[in-house]
């Protein structure tokens, strides 16, 4: 090759920056096409009650192999295990006996273990049709607890629907195993992304032409024969009339985008792959944050139902309520997070409420179009959280500290370049997810033979689909395939040229 390849990467997420970080690093010319004016896609952060707050990813999903780890750790943040105790509230909005919520979370978290083996172990004669619900109703049968505690157990693991960002009852059991991930603790990152993204952008940053403000709508790549090689290029066109033109493209859009605009490809995308976009599904997990003076729950002892309470309670989980007024047909189980535990200098007096499927859903569509600053925006989504909050141990309607500073909700659904959702998921009806997330990352018929390659999140390994380090080894992925094709670096034989992980461990491509 007489001169630089230049390479097209559009979107600026974490898939997109690590490859071309490693683009970079093997002397491509790099150039990356962003819609938003800024970096980072799904990771971002914002600020609620004068706290800083990561509104998308906030969890480093196991600390085994895992190259967001590393990085945590050489970027000094600071992560750590939510520690202390976890606090059920009935239908009825009574805290149930540590006792009592320790049988459920035990029951909840064995059989999801089990869940994982079972998915693993039988993935071929599970029927398609089967629910991770399904499962969980047919192991609490098996315990032998009184119909009461039978049903609260099945409450409770409806809660596991902001783990896949989708009601359990259309979970594939399937392909529940899609769903695990990295062995190891699950690490919540109390100082925030930022320093992360700061990193795995930082090649970029310096050496990239990143041009936000640019969204993508159509990108051609035609068909290539062996006679022609790079001579013929991927053009891709902006929705402002712009347009691009570079050797190799390489897609990092959402799955969600990708659903909505696979007429973007022109010529259109092979069968197989129109087919995996099609069938795979995208959540829709969304975050309420809110606020307070002061964090009145994490050192009370007061008691609401007459037995002390523990204190520094992490997560409080609140059991389909029967004592407010919750929308009709919706599954209003809901799940905060204390961040009043987080270590000193990161606590904050804030709960963090995540919310899935339709209850996030049925959130979203109160608040879209409302100022931020409004007093309606405030009021909705307080309206959501006071019956929660308010049951919490050390609520006094009549204490300052008990009024919300600050409060905010995502609109991840109301997002096109986050695909209007939240990540890849794995809905019940599937027969072949897993070759379906083969297609995805390396369809015959686009890659070498088209100049197009796709990373992203759902192109991730089987054990980090769905997150940010899934995002960061698609991205490494498709770096080593561009590499090996235009014959740069060793990256064909996993050995990326210059690629330093900060700790030394290896990464997986
Ligand atoms: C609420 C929420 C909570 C989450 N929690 C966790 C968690 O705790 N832990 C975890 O590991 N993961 C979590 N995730 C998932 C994680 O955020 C993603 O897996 C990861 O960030 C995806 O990175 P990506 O590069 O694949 O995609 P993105 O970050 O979405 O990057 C894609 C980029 O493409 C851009 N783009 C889209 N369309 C166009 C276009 N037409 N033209 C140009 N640019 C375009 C976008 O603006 C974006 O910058 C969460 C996600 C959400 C939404």
């Amino acid at each position: 090759m007489s001169s630089r390849p230049h390479v097209g990467v559009i979107g600026a997420g974490l898939s997109g920056l690590r490859c071309a970080d490693l683009l970079i690093r093997n002397g491509v010319r790099v150039t990356i096409l962003e819609a938003r004016d800024r970096i980072g896609g799904r990771v971002h952060q914002g600020e609620i009650g004068g706290y800083p707050i990561d509104l998308g990813p906030n969890w480093i999903h196991g600390s085994g192999e895992n190259p967001i780890m590393d990085i945590a750790e050489a970027t000094k943040t600071i992560f750590h295990e939510p520690e202390g105790s976890n606090m059920i509230a009935s239908r009825e909005g009574h805290f149930f006996s540590e006792e009592i919520a320790n049988k459920v979370s035990e029951f909840v978290w064995t059989t999801i273990g089990e869940a994982f083996e079972y998915s693993n172990a039988h993935a071929d004669s599970i029927s398609p049709e089967k629910s991770l619900l399904d499962f969980f109703m047919e192991k609490v049968q098996q315990t032998g607890f009184s119909e009461e505690d039978k049903k609260m157990c099945l409450d409770a693991c409806k809660l596991w629907g902001a783990y896949v960002g989708d009601k359990i009852d259309r979970q594939s059991l399937k392909f529940f195993s899609l769903e695990e991930c990295i062995d190891g603790t699950n690490y919540f990152v109390a100082g925030t992304y930022k320093h992360i993204l700061a990193h795995v952008a930082k090649a970029a940053v310096s050496h990239a032409d990143i041009k936000l403000n640019t969204p993508i709508v159509c990108i051609e790549a035609p068909q290539r024969d062996d006679s022609q090689s790079l001579n013929q290029q991927v053009t891709v066109s902006t929705a402002t009339g712009g347009s691009y033109t570079f050797d190799e493209v390489v897609v990092t859009c959402p799955l969600g985008w990708l659903k909505q605009n696979t007429n973007a490809f022109v010529p259109s995308l092979p069968d197989r792959l129109l087919q995996a976009i099609n069938n795979i599904s995208y959540g829709r997990l969304e975050k309420v944050i809110v606020s307070f003076p002061r964090a009145f729950w994490h050192d009370a002892t007061s008691s609401i139902d007459g037995s002390e309470k523990p204190k520094h309670p992490v997560f409080a989980q609140f059991l389909e309520p029967s004592y407010t007024d919750v929308p009709q047909g919706i599954e209003w189980n809901q799940e905060c997070l204390s961040l009043a535990s987080f270590p000193e200098q990161h606590a904050q007096p804030t709960l963090l409420f995540y919310t899935y499927g339709p209850s996030g859903a049925h959130i979203v569509n109160q608040i879209a179009d409302l100022d931020r600053s409004s007093a309606e925006y405030r009021t909705t989504l307080l309206e959501f959280a006071e019956p929660f909050y308010s049951r919490l141990p050390g609520y006094d309607p009549s204490s300052p500290d008990c009024v919300p500073t600050d409060v905010f909700g995502s609109c991840w659904q109301k997002d096109p370049y986050a695909g209007n959702g939240s990540y890849c998921n794995f809905q019940v009806g599937l027969t072949q997810a897993d070759k379906d997330i083969e297609a995805l990352r390396a369809c015959p018929g686009v890659g070498e033979r088209r100049g197009l390659w796709f990373a992203g999140e759902h192109t991730a390994p089987f054990v980090a689909l769905g997150t940010t380090t899934g995002a960061y080894w698609s991205g490494e992925r498709v770096a080593a395939q561009v590499c090996e094709k235009l014959a740069l670096g060793k990256a064909g034989t996993g050995e990326l040229k210059g690629d330093s992980l900060p700790s030394g461990r290896k990464s997986s491509l």
